[in-house]
């Protein structure tokens, strides 16, 4: 069993320890702390309670010398003001017998109050994104000095449409830093924002382990198509004393809602939604009557449902499969608990047949298959992402490089391809440069949002 001995901490973190009660690491603490100590790039995968604070903050401080310095070392980027108040209190009580100064500056306050604490000097810095660009555009805050960067949240950072700024703050910083990264699940625009901006990181995952899957009654159905799906789930819905409490998971909003409207003709009083294009007000609502049994079946994306602990949840329905495994579990582990015998059902289509059998790699468990209800109708609509890609056949160049080049950079562009490809697409396509530096990327990102 390891202890925080191992460490070699310095006394003041020893004392703090002590102070906090804190017996050994957790896991995530063990994993990252000699990552994070020896300067690499990491990526953890790891919720909320899991101890990942202590375990950025251990190594960071272990290695922060004292400084007079005025401008920041340390810039944890965290997305809403309540994070970074908490992120101040527990860095404030894990440097109690350390000459550090930590400041944390977020929008919709007086900006001028944190030019003057700024001025007055600071080695940890914890900041929304939005605040943090304009308190450096100011030029009240100067970035270089940055050697670690902490982006934690990032998943829900990026859910909220925080690319921009976050690029943006990558531009000011210096080259030459470590840049740690925490989200609680992965999701295509965090391997995205990894891809473009992290030097091989190193990564962590330790999302598997709390899911009780002995408590849980794993199925499949193989189904044809999204509106088939939803005929599908509709069908199983129907079953109201064995479906009592209906958590209905999606990757994407878009698809989210467009399922919400469907549901919505047959079941529109035992329903609620839940993802981050809702209000505030709109998804605490959504949550309590889902708790509470007002509501039946709750519609959640992956990245806003985290976190969230609901009593007796009898199914899971996993209505895309997640192209991430470790969103799985996270997904059909809010049902099983406390003893109580949990039900998770996928639904997978023949492109999502790979992303299943990488879940079931992870379990090391093949999840039975139900034989597809023959009273169920087959859909034979589409939504846009099941439709055929149109590719331009005057671009035939192109076209044989890409052959050439071999499937797996196929996949990629057709990935990105936009299903109309007409002569404006290709007059925008050349104001696209080679991305040789940072600064080509983000233009290039934003000119492909235009
Ligand atoms: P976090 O995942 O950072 O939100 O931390 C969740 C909670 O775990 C916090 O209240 C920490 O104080 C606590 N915690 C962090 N590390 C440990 C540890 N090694 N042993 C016990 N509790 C811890």
């Amino acid at each position: 069993m390891s202890s925080f001995e191992s460490f070699n901490l310095t006394k003041q973190l020893n004392r703090i320890i002590d102070d906090l009660g804190y017996q050994k690491p957790t896991p995530i603490q063990e994993e990252a702390f000699p990552v994070i100590m020896s300067g690499k790039d990491v990526v953890g995968i790891s919720q909320t309670g899991t101890g990942k604070t202590f375990a950025f903050m251990l190594p960071l401080l272990q290695n922060l010398k004292f400084s007079k310095q005025i401008t920041p070392r340390i810039l944890i980027l965290v997305p809403t003001r309540e994070l970074v108040l908490q992120m101040v209190e527990m860095i404030e009580s894990y440097t109690a017998y350390m000459n550090v100064r930590v400041l944390g500056v977020y929008g919709g306050t007086n900006i001028n109050m944190q030019k003057a604490y700024i001025g007055e000097g600071i080695d940890v810095l914890v900041a929304t994104p939005g605040r943090i660009y304009d308190l450096t555009l100011d030029g009240a805050l100067q970035l270089k000095t940055i050697k670690k960067l902490v982006i934690d949240e990032v998943d829900v950072m990026l859910d909220l449409g925080f690319i921009y700024q976050l690029t943006n703050i990558f531009e000011l910083l210096a080259e030459k830093r470590q840049n740690i990264m925490f989200s609680a699940t992965m999701t295509d625009d965090v391997e995205e924002l990894i891809e473009d901006f992290f030097v091989v990181p190193h990564k962590i995952s330790i999302a598997v382990s709390g899911t009780r899957l002995e408590n849980i009654e794993q199925s499949c159905y193989s189904v044809e198509n999204f509106y088939t799906k939803v005929n599908l789930l509709i069908h199983l819905l129907q079953k109201k004393n064995e479906f009592s409490k209906v958590l209905v998971f999606l990757s994407n909003k878009k698809y989210a809602d467009l399922l919400f409207e469907e549901l919505e003709k047959h079941f529109v009083s035992e329903l609620c939604i839940i993802h981050s294009n809702k209000s505030q007000n709109y998804r605490i609502r959504s949550i309590t009557e889902f708790d509470e049994g007002k509501n039946r079946i709750l519609v959640a994306t992956d990245v806003m449902s985290r976190g969230l602990d609901f009593d007796k949840v009898t199914h899971v329905i996993n209505f895309d499969t997640p192209h991430f495994p470790e969103n799985y579990m996270h997904r059909i582990g809010r049902t099983g608990r406390q003893e109580a015998i949990g039900h998770s059902i996928l639904f997978y289509t023949e492109a999502e047949k790979e992303a299943k059998e990488a879940i079931e790699t992870l379990m090391n468990y093949s999840v039975p298959i139900i034989d597809f209800p023959i009273d169920v109708e087959i859909s034979g609509k589409s939504i846009p992402d099941e439709l055929p890609r149109f590719i331009d056949p005057s671009y035939k160049n192109r076209k044989k490089n890409e052959e050439e080049r071999g499937p797996s950079f196929h996949e990629k562009k057709l990935k990105n391809t936009k299903v109309n490809q007409g002569g404006s697409y290709l007059r925008k396509m050349k104001t696209y440069k080679n991305a040789r530096r940072k600064g080509d990327k983000i233009a290039n990102r934003r000119n492909k949002k235009k």
